[in-house]
């Protein structure tokens, strides 16, 4: 017996049956003897079409009303899953970000929790309720309602979780878990039995959406007890934790694809001291991410940079740029947002010098060219052409785990 953070998303509330579907796991487990609190999405693509409503309206709404529309879809699919659990005859009461005490900074549309005050939860619980709680959303100090950004219920299970010292946090999804990659794209993908909080974040991070990058950064600091697994089948998922048990041979966890990316070449720029500090300091005042960055080798007193950014940030990037072009003297700017970053991801590829050569022989192979390339500790990411994006995947995917290497 114990207290469990159960989180559903999307596909797993879609329509009656789902919700009904969701119901049945949730009460089945607190009739098992657990406290149960339960984080809910909107229902399918709910969240999505609320975006394009908006649109129709002011396409250059506020992010404050963006908030307060998109809040809703998680509303409806609490209350409606409430319901379903009355009638299944257990207590249970849903409640809103903001009755649950999630408190977050005032970033709309990108918030991050500041707090969670459970004492409404733990009141709820000691009355023996299920606890249904909406997910993506929190209130900010000025009482206003705020959203985690895209994909981030499981960042508000994962911080209920630590708030309220849960035994558990499981992230019932619509695939059986984490996979080598994504088990909907990339045949042969194979589910990962357990999988540490580095390499997930890694994952996550570089474009696997089965979890928000930031709920595995915080399951990693409170050290959750995270799981991953399918709201279809019950069968065991994935655990998310700090040491994974490793056969020696396998270095690489998963491979990534984040088609979200855009490159800049800035060609011809002096080469001399302080030019990189110049470009990067003033993006970084804009708030804006850089990536992948690679510097030509100088020549004829002039030099290339080129980095990647994310697509939503490419015309930021470019009126900095050019706002300040005098600055850096360059020739001119080269922007490609017809890119994905391919990467691989593993604990184990630091020792492994051969790693790396064996990613790129398995483009070569596929003929299909790198443009850039990125390395640390636990990845590998390379820069490839959008359209070959899901070639690449399948081809490094195919190289590091053939069926032979099972065997
Ligand atoms: P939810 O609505 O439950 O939050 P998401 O759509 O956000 O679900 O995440 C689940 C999806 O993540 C899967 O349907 C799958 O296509 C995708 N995915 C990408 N990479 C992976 C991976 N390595 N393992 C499992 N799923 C992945
Ligand atoms: N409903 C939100 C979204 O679609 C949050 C989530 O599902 O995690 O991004
Ligand atoms: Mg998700």
């Amino acid at each position: 017996m114990g207290l469990i953070v159960q989180k559903f998303g999307g596909t797993s509330v879609a329509d009656a049956d789902r919700i009904r579907n969701v119901a049945r796991i949730i009460t089945e487990t607190y009739r098992r003897g657990h406290q149960v609190v339960a984080v809910l999405s909107a229902q399918g693509k709910t969240t999505d079409e609320l975006i394009t409503q908006a649109a129709q309206i002011n396409p250059k709404a506020s992010k404050r009303e963006m908030d307060a529309l998109l809040a809703t879809g998680e509303q409806v699919s609490c209350a409606l899953c409430a319901m379903a659990i009355e009638a299944l005859g257990c207590p249970v009461v849903s409640l809103t970000g903001w009755q649950a005490g999630v408190q977050t900074d005032a970033q709309n549309g990108n918030a991050r929790i500041r707090k969670v005050d459970t004492e409404r939860i733990q009141k709820e619980l000691d009355k023996k309720s299920i606890v249904i709680v909406t997910g993506f959303q929190g209130v900010n100090k000025f009482g206003d309602i705020t959203t985690l950004g895209r994909g981030g219920s499981d960042t508000s299970a994962v911080a209920l979780a630590a708030a309220l010292h849960a035994d558990l946090c499981q992230i019932y999804t619509d695939v059986d878990g984490v996979f080598t990659a994504d088990p909907r794209t990339v045949s042969g993908a194979k589910l990962l039995e357990e999988i540490t909080y580095d390499e997930m974040l890694e994952l996550a991070t570089l474009g696997a959406q089965v979890l928000h990058n930031r709920s595995v950064e915080l399951a990693k600091h409170y050290n959750v007890n995270l799981e991953v697994l399918s709201s279809f089948t019950g069968d065991p998922g994935t655990q998310v934790k700090e040491v994974v048990r490793r056969m020696e041979s396998s270095h690489v966890s998963g491979i990534a694809v984040d088609k979200d990316s855009s490159r800049i070449a800035l060609v011809g720029l002096k080469d001399e001291p302080g030019i990189a500090f110049k470009i990067f300091s003033m993006l970084a005042k804009r708030g804006i991410n850089v990536d992948i960055i690679l510097q030509s080798i100088g020549r004829d007193d002039t030099k290339d940079i080129s980095f990647t950014v994310e697509k939503g940030d490419l015309d930021a990037v470019k009126s900095v740029l050019e706002e300040n072009r005098d600055s850096f003297h360059f020739d001119h700017m080269d922007i490609n947002d017809n890119v994905a970053k391919v990467s691989i991801v593993g604990a184990g590829m630091i020792n492994n010098p051969g790693v790396a050569a064996k990613m790129f022989e398995a483009l070569y192979n596929a003929n299909i060219n790198i443009h850039m390339i990125s390395t640390s500790e636990i990845k590998v990411s390379v820069l490839v052409d959008l359209q070959e994006a899901d070639r690449a995947v399948q081809s490094i995917h195919d190289m590091f785990f053939s069926r032979e290497e099972d065997d």
